[in-house]
């Protein structure tokens, strides 16, 4: 499994892009049907393909969680309305909806990988305090050994009442998030936090560290008031986004202290879930 998640970051100039849409036709043609409904690609499928026990569209490759973000914000059109300057990390299926749906202008960056406008280090991002109007920011933050920093980076950049959408491989069943940033052992790695590049595997207490890096930060559920057939047909999960606003004004927050013994694999039966 290792070798394969390895190879999947694998990328050969003119080859990849190549590769990339012959198996998209062929995908398009194994997977042709109509049982399900991508709503990125407005495609209809048999089925999704199963990769590594994730569901991922056979012609966009959106996996659920690009999904879940459409969800969200096809119900809430008016916020693309507020947005003018977006920050993105990084090109993705619903970066392409986006693009296709509002004028929004997207700055696109990550660390180093293909297509995107900036490449930065989301601890030390290269734009000016206040220069976004929103922040999506999917997946990256269980990459990054100091998340606070990264955290605080993401708040600074964003303009007073701006908002960060963040979603993270998250375990809400955890009050608190188990974490090795020093871990090297890609095994060990996996094995702890289910990928090998993964330094951590976030609890509920994401909110706390988000809010102590500035955010008025809640857990919201898009799933709520979507019925099991709506679900399925298209590809979607229960999983929370974290969405963050900065306040329009300096605020004082007090965060609950973690205790001595996060850095461990917490039993989630020895730890009471979250109200
Ligand atoms: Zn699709």
């Amino acid at each position: 499994m290792l070798r394969q998640m390895k190879e999947s970051y694998f990328y050969a100039p003119l080859i990849s892009p190549i590769y990339r849409e012959l198996r998209r036709r062929w995908h398009g043609r194994k997977f042709a049907g109509t049982g399900v409904e991508c709503p990125l690609c407005e495609r209809e499928f048999r089925c999704w393909v199963d990769q590594e026990g994730s569901d991922v569209c056979p012609w966009c490759e959106s996996f659920a969680r690009h999904r879940l973000l459409w969800l969200y914000l096809h119900r809430q059109t008016e916020k693309l309305g507020d947005w003018s300057n977006l920050l993105y990390f990084a090109p993705d299926p619903f970066l392409d909806w986006l693009r296709r749906r509002s004028r929004i202008n997207c700055v696109t960056t990550n660390l180093c990988g293909r297509g995107v406008d900036v490449h930065a280090d989301i601890t030390r991002l290269p734009f000016a305090a206040g220069t976004f109007d929103a922040v999506i920011c999917s997946h990256v933050l269980e990459h990054v050994p100091d998340d606070a920093r990264a955290m605080r980076e993401l708040c600074r950049v964003l303009k007073r009442g701006g908002e960060a959408l963040i979603q993270v491989p998250l375990n809400r069943a955890n009050r608190f998030t188990d974490e090795a940033p020093d871990e090297t052992d890609p095994l060990e790695r996996e094995r702890r936090f289910g990928q090998f590049d993964h330094v951590r595997r976030y609890g509920s207490d994401i909110v706390d560290r988000l809010t102590a890096a500035g955010f008025l930060a809640q857990l919201v559920s898009p799933m709520r008031e979507v019925d099991e057939a709506t679900a399925r047909r298209y590809g979607l999960f229960d999983d929370c986004i974290c969405s963050c606003r900065k306040p329009v004004a300096d605020i004082q927050v007090t965060v609950e202290a973690k205790p001595e013994l996060p850095s461990r694999v917490l039993d989630p039966a020895a730890v009471a879930a979250p109200a």
